[in-house]
């Protein structure tokens, strides 16, 4: 017999899920903002499906992004505001940090530390740094400078060398995050 939402709801006294309607559990415990002292509750669907909208968003401005979700475009209502200090644009709700769930995305974190600037300048790369970015540049520039298709030419050879060095600085840092 299929139960009402209602009748399910009453089973556990946990935390139900933030998302408007969603009557399931809300297992993914998710900050607010970064002082941690507020979370959401979201089920693993909800969590990953609101992530996977603010990505997005990725290139709008933090106005027009508040703007459109206030237009009811993520849960077709209005939903939570968005404090002055607010998470990570590609992972708001710090998820990966977090809980440790990962959600293919790269840390919208500045970096400071110059070897991983370096290597991004070589591979023309800017912030915020994206594993994906990574290695579509460096697939790009590899098939460009690979001594293979340059007859051996020296000054190619030399770019393939710092192309490659550079790439795996940067896949190194993320292997760490
Ligand atoms: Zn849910």
């Amino acid at each position: 017999m299929k139960r009402t939402q209602k009748e399910k709801a009453k089973d556990f006294t946990g935390n139900r899920c933030d998302a408007p309607d969603c009557q399931e559990e809300g297992t993914c415990r998710a900050p607010k903002d970064k002082t941690l002292t507020e979370y959401y509750h979201f089920c693993p669907k909800h969590a990953r499906e609101y992530n996977e909208k603010w990505d997005y968003y990725r290139g709008m401005s933090e106005e027009e992004i508040e703007a459109n979700l206030r237009e009811d475009v993520v849960w077709h209502r209005p939903t939570w505001s968005f404090a002055s200090r607010r998470p990570s644009l590609k992972d708001p709700f710090n998820l990966q940090k977090e809980m440790g769930i990962d959600l293919g995305v790269a840390l919208n974190e500045k970096i400071t530390d110059p070897e991983i600037l370096k290597a991004m300048r070589v591979l023309g790369l800017k912030q915020p740094l994206q594993k994906e970015d990574v290695k579509d540049k460096y697939r790009e520039l590899a098939k460009k400078y690979h001594p293979d298709i340059n007859g051996g030419n020296k000054v190619a050879e030399d770019a393939f060398k710092k192309i490659s060095a550079a790439y795996m600085v940067l896949i190194k840092y993320f292997k760490k995050g």
